[in-house]
């Protein structure tokens, strides 16, 4: 008789790894099954760090071209070769899939390759090429993910039509890219590929980028990507793309109220209008659980409706997001193990890798005024920040928001260059829940871009110094 696990994952992404490596170091017998035959889920594999590897690269080739003449450095012949920039990427993915296969094997989990279902309490039926094993557990723990949005009426083909698995694997730099949908996705693949060379337009069906972050900052951010080129259609929507040309792509464009269509051509369209929880053929139905209309499936602490069946990641509630699903996995595997996991859902950072990065913790301005509660706000340009001066990244600023009364910090909103590093220190003081006071009294170095951090704190209390 097999013996049975403490928890079998079916999953083995962010969330999945992290709750199976958890629960390794806790002692706990784990399982954790996968199907895509690398660990590490769509971050690793066709997420954040394919996108991130692309980033990066385009950011320098980018710089080559445009700023370093500039700066006193003379480049002859500056060419792409997009191979060589793809290959990289998908070495840093190999090297990081493989490292988990490592942390599996040092903390104990099994690896199981396969398609999971629940086929009953206590019971992952896993299949794979080798046939159909059953998995007894006394935990289930779902973190099976997300996947695209589809857009009806447009056909995801990986190759002119794109989702973003696509958009980071294209054989060539497109001549026009059109993106359907402003937000992270768009932003960050949209910039790697005009970085490159294309010409790339922006159809955004609301009147705004980035919904759900700080207004201000997607004012200050679409300004930006505007001055580098994109090329926005706010409060519109793609209602077709005609593909039957090989020559090119035409792509209908109405004002999202309604009203005359006009179209555009372009070589490839990228899709990212969201993902979806990716649930389906689970065996739900097996444990009486019932996911919502849009597949996701509720939790309470991370345990869904089912007894020891827990859910984490995107496939449940929350911002889809790899860190995010990372603590909802170590939470989970604490509480199996009897420990008091949490996670606190008030301090969960959210950043857009472009250039400049965008960074996010805690409560919006637009949420504080809908809200009512009365708040102080400081903020600091990077354009009087001297180490901002230096590196020639002085576009943006930092806004740190805080309680009227208490001077809690409730809030960070930054545009600039590093913010995505930066935010790190307003996540730690809001999860001791400091005053803005504690961070404006906290020597930084100078020269520094976290300066910038500093002077915006002062600014609650009104004395910033340097602006
Ligand atoms: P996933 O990573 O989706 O992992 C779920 C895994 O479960 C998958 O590997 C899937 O194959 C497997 N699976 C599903 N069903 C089964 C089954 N029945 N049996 C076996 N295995 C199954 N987030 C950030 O925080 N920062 C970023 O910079 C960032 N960049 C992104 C860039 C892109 C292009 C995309 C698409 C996403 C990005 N994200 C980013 C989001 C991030 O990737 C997700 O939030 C994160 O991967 C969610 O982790 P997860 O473990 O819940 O699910
Ligand atoms: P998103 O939710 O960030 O943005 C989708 C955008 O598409 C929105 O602005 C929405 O208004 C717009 N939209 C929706 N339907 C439309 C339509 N028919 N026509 C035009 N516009 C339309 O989704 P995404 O960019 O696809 O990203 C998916 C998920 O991946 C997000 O939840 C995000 O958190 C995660 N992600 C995170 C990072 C990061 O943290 N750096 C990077 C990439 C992806």
């Amino acid at each position: 008789m097999s013996e049975t696990y403490d928890l079998v994952i079916i999953g083995g992404g962010p969330g999945g790894y992290n709750c199976a490596i958890r629960a390794g170091q806790l002692g706990l017998k784990v399982a954790c099954v996968e199907m895509r035959g690398t660990l590490g889920g769509t971050c690793l594999n066709v997420g954040c760090i394919p996108s991130k590897a692309l980033l990066h690269a385009s950011e320098l080739y980018e710089a080559a071209g445009k700023d370093f003449a500039g700066l006193g450095i003379k480049t002859g012949g500056l060419s792409l070769d997009l191979d060589a920039m793809l290959a990289q990427k998908d070495e840093a993915v190999d090297g990081l899939t493989k490292g988990i296969e490592f942390l599996f094997k040092k903390n104990g989990v099994d690896y199981v390759r396969g398609r999971g279902r629940i086929a009953g309490a206590g019971k992952v039926e896993v299949t794979s090429d080798d046939g159909t094993q059953t998995l007894d557990a006394r935990h289930i723990v779902i973190a099976t993910g997300s996947e695209v949005t589809p857009l009806p009426g447009v056909e995801i083909d990986e190759k002119r039509v794109v989702s973003s698995t696509g958009a980071l694997s294209l054989a060539k730099v497109p001549e026009h890219l059109v993106l359907i949908g402003a937000g992270v996705i768009g932003l960050e693949l949209g910039s790697v590929w005009r970085r490159l060379g294309a010409k790339v337009t922006v159809v955004e069906y609301l009147d705004r980028i980035l919904p759900g972050m700080d207004t201000e900052l997607a004012k200050t951010a679409k300004r930006i990507f505007a001055k580098q080129g994109m090329d926005f259609h706010l409060s519109t929507k793609v209602t077709g793309v005609d593909t039957s040309s090989a020559d090119s792509l035409k792509v209908t464009l109405e004002p999202s109220a309604g009203g005359e269509a006009t179209t555009i051509e372009a070589d490839t369209v990228l899709v990212c209008i969201g993902r979806r929880p990716y649930t389906e053929g689970l065996g739900l139905e097996n444990v009486g659980i019932e996911a919502d209309g849009r597949g996701v499936i509720a939790n309470d602490h991370g345990k869904t409706s089912a007894e020891n069946v827990w859910v984490l990641g995107d496939c449940t509630t929350g911002p889809m997001l790899a860190h995010k699903a990372e603590d909802e996995g170590v939470a989970v595997a604490e509480r199996i193990a009897g420990k008091a996991g949490h996670v606190n859902y008030d301090v969960i950072p959210g950043v857009v890798y472009t250039a400049p990065e965008i960074a996010s913790v805690g409560l919006t301005e637009d949420e504080l005024k809908a809200s009512g509660r009365a708040y102080k706000k400081g903020k600091f340009p990077f354009q009087a920040n001297s180490r901002a001066r230096t590196s020639h990244t002085t576009d943006g600023f930092v806004k740190i928001l805080a309680d009227a009364e208490t001077d809690e910090i409730l809030g960070a909103h930054m545009i600039g260059a590093t913010v995505g590093e930066m935010i790190g220190e307003i996540c730690l003081a809001m999860e001791f829940r400091a005053a803005s006071e504690d961070v404006a009294r906290t020597c930084h170095p100078h020269p520094s871009l976290s300066e910038a951090v500093r002077q915006a704190a002062m600014g609650v209390e009104g004395w910033t110094m340097q602006a």
